[in-house]
């Protein structure tokens, strides 16, 4: 089977079983938008899938993303627009260089952050490689364990409102990775608790970006309006 072949079924399957957790949950499918996340796979894989029809893709890491996203818009026939998510841990030396290519960043989790990226994206702007505001997504830890990224839940309404506040971005919604180990049905409804409460002072942030290739069905039971899936779809990361 070639790449192209492998990579068209896994797709498929994945769309499939999207359409399956949305049915159970009573969801209309079109409310949960498939993101695939490229990060360890080549810019090759990034046109299968924009030959298969993506048009959203998920980078977690500097430089890798900036380099493929570089070398997949060099091709010639690489027409239609394309927009790219940073959904890993995002360190404030990479707002400038990240403010140059993300339509969205799923893990904002510090005032510090939003303001370092609301400087980049201004600059970005003013230098006219990007045009329009950033979209953030607060990503909120749902353990309190500071290592793995986050902003505690209690934390989030106060940080939430500093984004709201800001030039340059845009607060979208919320964002989360279960804690290891954990059972992902009870941290997705901390969340979807939390984002209710977020709706309310910003009725705006409606994306709620949660789930992955090992829990997504949860996620969507609890309100998921994006999941972010890596290695069901390429599969498995070196
Ligand atoms: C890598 C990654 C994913 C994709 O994970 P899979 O289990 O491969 O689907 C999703 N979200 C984040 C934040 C990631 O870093």
């Amino acid at each position: 089977m070639s790449r192209h072949e492998e990579i068209a079924s896994a797709l498929t399957e994945v769309r499939v079983r999207l359409d399956a957790a949305c049915l159970d949950a009573g969801r209309d499918s079109a409310e949960v938008t498939l993101l695939p996340v490229t990060k360890f796979f080549p810019a090759s894989d990034v046109r299968i899938l924009y030959d298969l029809g993506c048009r959203e893709f998920g980078e977690s890491r500097e430089p890798e993303a900036g380099d493929k996203i570089a070398e997949f818009r060099s091709a010639p026939d690489v027409v239609d627009p394309v927009r790219w998510h940073m959904i890993g841990r995002l360190q404030r030396n990479k707002a400038r260089t990240v403010a140059r290519w993300a339509d969205m960043v799923h893990s904002l989790d510090s005032v510090r952050l939003a303001d370092a990226l609301d400087v980049a994206v201004g600059v970005a702007r003013d230098d006219g490689a990007r045009s329009g505001p950033l979209r953030v997504l607060l990503q909120v830890s749902l353990d309190a364990d500071p290592t793995r990224g986050g902003v505690p839940v209690a934390e989030s309404a106060a940080l939430a409102d500093h984004v709201a506040g800001s030039s340059n971005l845009v607060l979208g919604g919320l964002m989360a990775v279960p804690p290891l180990g954990s059972d992902p049905d009870a941290a997705f409804a901390r969340l979807e608790i939390a984002h209710a409460d977020l709706l309310r002072s910003h009725p705006d942030a409606t994306v709620l970006s949660a789930g992955m290739t090992g829990d997504l069905e949860a996620a969507v039971r609890h309100g998921s309006t994006c999941v972010r899936v890596g290695s069901a779809i390429l599969g498995h990361r070196r």
